[in-house]
């Protein structure tokens, strides 16, 4: 067999369409694409309008079993399953994929691209800058961060009038309100129009948001991994005047504005989302809110282009939109609601067209099935309205023989024979792990199907054990499929099968009703998705779910902060472990992305660089401007 190349230099290999190109044959017309160089476009939004008649494609969730170090190959899988759709079997087919972080591309995970024959292109592209998305999330980000610490400063230095004069100020004479400021007026309940009917009272209401410092959950982001800034103390210059605090900086995929651009259904929605984040607690209890400190119209400006999604092609010239990338541990971890709605309608059908018209979105969800589709789910589709039809479930034979028992991996040390021969007791005993994610997708009435990522030192009996169990297990259907080494002819077959899935109407539901109280919405996810016996809140997170109940944000959906290599809370416990109580240390509020997000454990919001990053191998080739190393 030929070696498969490098992903970098196959990626180089294959000149992409212009996206003009692409845009014409996707169905787009001129007036919406808006293109970044030669081979990237963000598609405007007036697209669903145009588009608005049509019935939606089919709508598929890509995910995966527990993450192992080996990789189970859910990217390359996605674009090799949509490369077969839409090259092979000529159906109109949408990758929806998450931009990737460059804090991971440069430190210990290396692109995400997908990879093999299997890749989205130009892969450098993809995983640096792409069209900005990230650097306006971080812009967007660290105003309010700004914004929050000068209004803390001014309200402590400034008396109330002083402050309110300062606040409105007086345009030929007369005081006006800016608009934003009626919603805090609202928000107060003083109901005046004219600020110089405001009692003396009403202003020192209206002016101090008296923030309790203590309360601020705020951070700063970078998009590096740049680990000396998890604690910081700002502050200290002496025009500060001594209002020293310690903060930190998370990675900017952490924001919650990034959570919001993936959750957003819109403009207006993103506009109010931004507005209704909250960042801290006033001293007398109430939320504060980047509206209350003004800035949420100037967030929204910051984001008014990276709301589009971004256009890009695999290798075989199939269209891939590529859009926001929230963290997938305190956050949802799955790319935008926009895309995908905006790939449904391109791949979806006008009356009166035949059924094999019909067209597909595959769209991924991070880490396992337990993380990534269970929130998108019981997140991301309740937002969108949209009703998955089916959810492939990523598997490999190593990794399952790593559930199975098998050991773990050093880095520069040569794989355990386990990994590279015929291990049929192994594997089988981390079928396990496979077949818990499979019963659970079927908790959310979704067809299911598996993909088996072959890699070369699979045996044919290995395939056929995973094929056989994994049936046993509920699958709908098992395919072994090689589109890493063949591209989408090695996932004709995939395909195929996901076509016979997805026919018929979707049996999709919640897991969780909406209007239960927040500890028993926890307690159904860690019972029915992870397994647990129950859950243990500590007091902490107690008294923080009587406060958000108070606070009315009692009705949110559960974003689960916890490990993505078990099913459990302890990264150690792999396959499907049982008998394990699930800790709630404390619980945290996303108020503008809208969910309440438990931690199971210490998650880490600002990842470090080892002692050989992934950096070391990149470089740029001088003679024709290439990019090399990057993997
Ligand atoms: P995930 O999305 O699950 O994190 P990726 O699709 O990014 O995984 O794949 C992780 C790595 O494994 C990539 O470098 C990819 O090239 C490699 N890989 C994936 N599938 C195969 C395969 N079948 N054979 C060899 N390498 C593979």
């Amino acid at each position: 067999k030929e070696k498969v190349p490098s992903d970098i230099e196959i990626s180089e290999a294959q000149t992409p369409k212009p996206v003009t190109q692409l845009a014409h044959e996707i169905g787009l017309i001129p007036d919406e694409l808006e293109s970044y160089g030669k081979y990237k476009a963000k598609v405007e939004l007036s697209v669903l309008d145009r588009l608005s008649s049509r019935k939606d494609g089919k709508y598929v969730v890509i995910s995966g079993i527990t993450p192992t170090p080996l990789g189970e190959g859910k990217s390359t899988t996605t674009i090799g399953l949509a490369q077969a759709l839409g090259a092979h079997l000529g159906r109109p087919a949408f990758a929806c994929v998450r931009q990737p972080s460059q804090g991971p591309t440069f430190g210990i995970k290396g692109g995400a691209a997908g990879g093999g024959y299997s890749q989205v292109i130009p892969m450098d592209e993809f995983n640096l800058h792409l069209t900005g998305d990230i650097h306006a999330v971080t812009a967007a980000n660290n105003l309010l961060a700004a914004a929050l610490d000068a209004r803390m400063f001014h309200e402590a230095t400034q008396s109330d009038k002083a402050l309110y004069s300062r606040l409105v100020p007086s345009k030929k004479g007369k005081r006006e309100f800016a608009p934003l400021m009626f919603k805090r007026l609202h928000k107060l309940g003083i109901d005046k129009t004219n600020p110089n009917d405001l009692t003396p009272e009403e202003i020192k209401r209206f002016a101090r948001l008296d923030i309790d410092a203590e309360t601020i959950t705020w951070n700063r982001v970078l998009d590096t991994n740049d680990r000396f800034l998890r604690k910081i103390t700002v502050g200290q210059a002496s025009t500060e005047q001594g209002h020293e605090r310690v903060t930190g900086f998370d990675i900017a995929v952490a924001s919650e504005c990034m959570a919001v651009l993936a959750l957003t259904t819109g403009l207006h929605d993103m506009r109010e989302r931004l507005g209704a984040m909250v960042v801290a607690t006033s001293k007398q209890g109430d939320p504060v809110t980047a509206d209350d400190i003004g800035v949420g119209g100037a967030l929204a400006v910051l984001l008014k282009d990276a709301v589009k999604p971004n256009l890009m092609q695999t290798l075989e010239g199939t269209p891939v939109f590529v859009h926001a990338g929230p963290f997938a541990n305190i956050a949802h971890g799955n790319s935008s609601i926009l895309a995908d709605r905006v790939a449904l309608k391109l791949a979806g059908t006008e009356e009166g067209d035949s059924a094999d018209r019909i067209g597909y979105v595959l769209t991924e969800g991070g880490f396992g099935a337990d993380m990534g589709m269970e929130k998108f789910c019981n997140i991301k589709c309740r937002v969108s309205g949209l009703k998955p039809d089916a959810v492939v479930i990523v598997a490999t034979t190593r990794a399952l023989k790593m559930h199975g028992g098998g050991p773990d991996v050093t880095p520069g040390k040569p794989l355990a024979d386990t990994y590279t021969k015929e291990d049929l007791v192994t594997l089988k005993e981390g079928m396990q792990n496979l077949v818990r994610h499979i019963q659970n997708s079927k908790k959310f009435g979704l067809k299911v199907l598996v993909a088996i990522n072959r890699f070369a030192s699979d045996t044919e009996a290995e395939l056929e054990l995973v094929r056989e169990l994994s049936l046993a297990g509920g699958a709908d259907a098992a395919i072994v499929s090689n589109h890493w080494a063949e591209g989408g002819a090695g996932a004709r077959a995939l395909a195929e099968a996901l076509v016979a899935t997805c026919e018929g109407e979707s049996g999709f539901k919640f897991l969780y009703d909406l209007k239960l109280p927040i500890e028993e919405k926890i307690a159904i996810i860690s019972k029915d998705i992870y397994g647990a016996d129950g859950i243990e809140l500590s007091d902490l997170a107690k008294k923080q779910i009587e406060t958000y109940t108070l606070q009315g944000f009692g009705d949110l959906p559960i974003c689960m902060a916890k490990t993505q290599y078990s099913f459990s809370h302890d990264p150690k416990l792999k396959n499907a472990p049982t008998g394990f109580t699930v800790p709630i240390r404390s619980v945290r509020l996303s108020a503008g992305a809208g969910f309440l997000y438990p931690l199971l454990g210490d998650m880490q919001t600002m990842p470090g660089l080892g002692t050989r990053p992934g950096f070391w191998e990149v470089g740029l080739d001088p003679e024709s401007g290439r990019v090399i190393g990057l993997f």
